[in-house]
């Protein structure tokens, strides 16, 4: 048996590799890296073509390892030269983020120290850590003191559980959920009603109120239909603004909203997943009137505080509302109730084991302080701004709302085109050149191009070559469609 534990024994210390071995590694990962950030700059935004991920989704996994290099060589070319690059300061679709170096950092010691961050007894500083931070943006939003939540992998599932709070909160029984009404605008993001289906409250009536010509909430047909719903005896039980909608960047009238909420002893959420961490910005703290009356509200951080994917963030007004919401216990960790009295992130959410996400968070604002954020975002609303003047220019251009946040959204109508096709023709010849990126949408059916200016690395550099991107495309297509001009 000593023999059969001795050769097991040396073929598992594979998995513990020596020093040199380590060295090795992640010397190759570290000048990996440096080449990355050496190439970005003239990177492509957008990879056309998927193909070469083909290979990578047939290759084996091996019963011996491979060479680091060859393991590289794969990534580079199936995975990194794959689909958009969203570290790109030339990447404008959807909601950039960037992915900031410490954060690397920080992934890169809670891998190896594998703390564990969800209970308090099982790490106290890595809880601390998580603790902390979520203290700090409560703090930024106006929660107060008794204010609390979790760091989540995105504004989804911290949305989830949002949501399962309230639903708690506000008592909806089985019985009641066909009579529970849920009120949202026309551009509020897909996530609620997926979360509101995952919390099993399909049979929930969903009320889209309309929206002004800046696609805000509009707060009299709101309360109009709370009034309506209530007289036929249905349960205003949630209302959802948003603090910088995914389309156009608008911002609900949230000081409103949080009125016609608390009037009608309905839950209010404010979805600022996108907009969140303007906050910090001195030229967005507008929109931030009456966030703190908001009984819970998602913040991503892998979107406005620029970290690497896989960072949403879960606050409510008043912890106890999600630890009501999320408490379990099993014998098997009786251990832990030394520290009761300590918040422990697997208690107010519905991960138990994760990752020590916070590390990723604490790096970056530990390492390079607040003020480049501040700077940052409030560099990203004047450079909207500006792009948003450039193109207005440009002819035939026809533009949706100025940009309360860094997000717009414009078409060209030319005399004689049908503007659907003239436009997605241009929004696809952009993307297939690859050299910028922007994505589209449609607003109140209307078919538009869309920017979202948020990579920190997006400067006046990155924007004036996507207006010259967006004017090239266009002076040709208009040639094209009458040659004349
Ligand atoms: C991105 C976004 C979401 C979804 O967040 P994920 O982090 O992708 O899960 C929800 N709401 C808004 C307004 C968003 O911009």
């Amino acid at each position: 048996m000593f023999a059969q534990l001795n050769n097991l024994a040396e073929e598992a210390r594979r998995l513990s590799p020596d020093e040199g071995e380590r060295k090795r590694w992640a010397q190759a990962i570290f000048a990996y890296t440096e080449g990355y950030y050496e190439a970005l700059a003239d990177s492509p935004a957008y990879h056309d073509d998927p193909s070469p991920s083909r290979d990578i989704a047939r290759t084996p996994i091996p019963e011996a390892g491979l060479p680091m290099e060859q393991i590289l060589g794969q990534f580079r070319q199936q995975v990194e030269a794959t689909g958009i690059n969203p570290t790109s300061g030339k990447f404008m679709g959807y909601i950039p983020g960037g992915g900031l170096y410490p954060s690397a950092l920080g992934d890169w010691l809670a891998a190896i120290t594998n703390r564990y961050a969800s209970v308090f007894f099982a790490s106290p500083g890595a809880a601390a850590i998580e603790n902390r931070l979520v203290q700090w943006a409560a703090n930024l939003m106006g929660f107060p003191e008794k204010a609390g939540g979790f760091l989540a992998s995105g504004a989804s599932m911290a949305t989830l559980s949002c949501i399962h709070t309230a639903r708690e909160h506000q008592q909806i029984t089985h019985k009641q959920v066909d009579r529970a009404v849920v009120y949202l605008s026309s551009e509020t993001h897909h996530v609620i009603t997926k979360c509101i289906h995952i919390a099993g409250m399909k049979a929930a009536i969903l009320r889209q109120i309309p929206v002004d010509e800046a696609f805000r909430m509009d707060p009299q047909a709101l309360q109009a239909q709370v009034e309506a719903d209530k007289a036929s005896g249905l349960i205003p039980f949630l209302l959802v603004g948003s603090l910088g909608t995914t389309n156009t960047g608008a911002v609900d009238p949230i000081p409103v909203l949080a009125d016609i909420a608390a009037t009608h002893g309905m839950w209010f959420h404010i979805d600022a997943a996108y907009g969140g961490f303007f906050a910090l910005s001195e030229l967005a703290r507008e929109h931030f009137e009456g966030v703190d009356r908001a009984h819970s509200l998602v913040a991503d951080p892998h979107k406005s505080l620029f970290l690497p994917y896989g960072t949403g963030l879960a606050l409510v007004r008043d912890l106890n509302w999600m630890r009501e919401a999320h408490a379990y216990m099993g014998d098997y960790m009786l251990d832990t109730l030394v520290h009761a009295d300590q918040v422990s992130p697997a208690d107010i959410s519905p991960e138990l084991t994760k990752h020590f996400r916070g590390l990723r968070m604490w790096f970056p604002l530990q390492l390079m302080g607040l003020a480049p954020f501040r700077a940052a975002l409030s560099e990203k609303i004047l450079l909207a701004r500006y792009a948003y003047m450039q193109i207005a220019r440009l002819p035939d251009a026809e533009m949706g709302p100025e940009p309360g946040l860094s997000v717009f959204v414009f078409r060209f109508c030319p005399q004689g085109v049908d503007p659907e096709a003239f436009n997605a023709t241009m929004a696809r010849d952009i993307q297939a050149q690859g050299q910028v990126f922007l994505s589209t949408t449609r607003l109140k059916g209307v078919f538009f191009l869309r920017v979202a200016i948020l990579c920190f690395r997006t400067h006046r550099e990155e924007v004036d070559l996507l207006i010259q991107t967006v004017r090239d495309h266009l002076l040709q297509q208009l040639e094209q469609v009458a040659p004349s001009h």
